[in-house]
């Protein structure tokens, strides 16, 4: 085995929060926990926060990974991370949301989507359940079309498209989304059931392929405005999303 350069009690402080889990022929590097006090609604909350790093090759000296850090030009690659509250391994309840990245609406308050809303909201019905986990997936921005091609079809919904038809005439399937990191970083952090915070049935049926024990769901509607109508109907009549607003949406369209 190759030594390492770096210093061995730096190296001791970071092993111990590193663990490499297998997933079919990849690896997942996921260090944490890190205490995260979080401004939630006004009120300070301490969450617990891991990130995750996929990689070909299983590497076990962990001095040899962090070696390698500054040449994998990381800042380009967006990684994802999961915010965990409560006693995640042990209590019998825990909510789970799975919350795709959005840069327009989780950063700048997009008022064209509802994902910011949805993202707050969740990490408010954790605390409020009292124990659960806020997976961010970067690598799902625009449902898997990447951050660009978000714009381009934005530019297309201003001109009649819908969601759907937009990423579909980008040349995208509708939605590439995949889970299976997200769930094998679950199931690292714990193994008993979960309650899903979704409106989408696809995300309900990828946890519960993967084995997971998935108790329920909870649906996570609201910051409905005339700039996002449109956004919310399509994700009800052409995505398959659950249509607990279905009715509230027809009353007012
Ligand atoms: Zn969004």
């Amino acid at each position: 085995m190759i030594q390492t350069q770096m210093d061995p009690k730096i190296l001791s402080v970071l092993a111990d929060k590193i663990q490499i889990i297998q997933n079919k022929q990849e690896f997942i590097y996921l260090v944490g926990p890190i205490k995260l006090p979080v401004n939630l609604y006004g009120e300070t909350v301490s969450f617990n926060w891991y990130c995750w790093l996929k990689t070909k090759e299983a590497e076990e000296d962990y001095g040899r990974i962090i070696d390698k850090l500054s040449a994998y030009n990381l800042a380009e690659l967006q990684q994802s991370s999961v915010l965990v509250y409560g006693d995640f391994e042990s209590s019998d309840e825990a909510l789970i949301r799975m919350h795709s990245i959005c840069h327009t609406g989780d950063i700048f308050g997009s008022k064209r989507c509802d994902c910011g809303f949805q993202l707050k909201q969740s990490m408010k019905m954790i605390v409020e359940q009292g124990t659960g986990a806020l997976f961010y997936l970067a690598n799902h921005e625009g449902r898997g079309i990447g951050l660009f091609s978000k714009a381009m079809a934005y530019i297309l919904q201003e001109n009649g498209l819908d969601t759907v038809e937009a990423n579909e005439a980008l040349g995208f399937v509708d939605d590439s989304r995949d889970y299976s990191d997200a769930i094998a970083v679950l199931k690292a952090l714990r193994s008993k059931p979960v309650t899903l915070i979704t409106n989408n049935p696809k995300k309900l049926e990828a946890l519960r392929a993967s084995g997971l024990g998935v108790t329920g769901r909870q649906p996570l509607w609201g910051d409905k405005s005339e700039y996002n109508e449109k956004y919310l109907q399509t994700k009800v009549q052409r995505s398959g999303h659950l249509n607990d607003i279905e009715d509230d949406l027809h009353d007012e369209s």
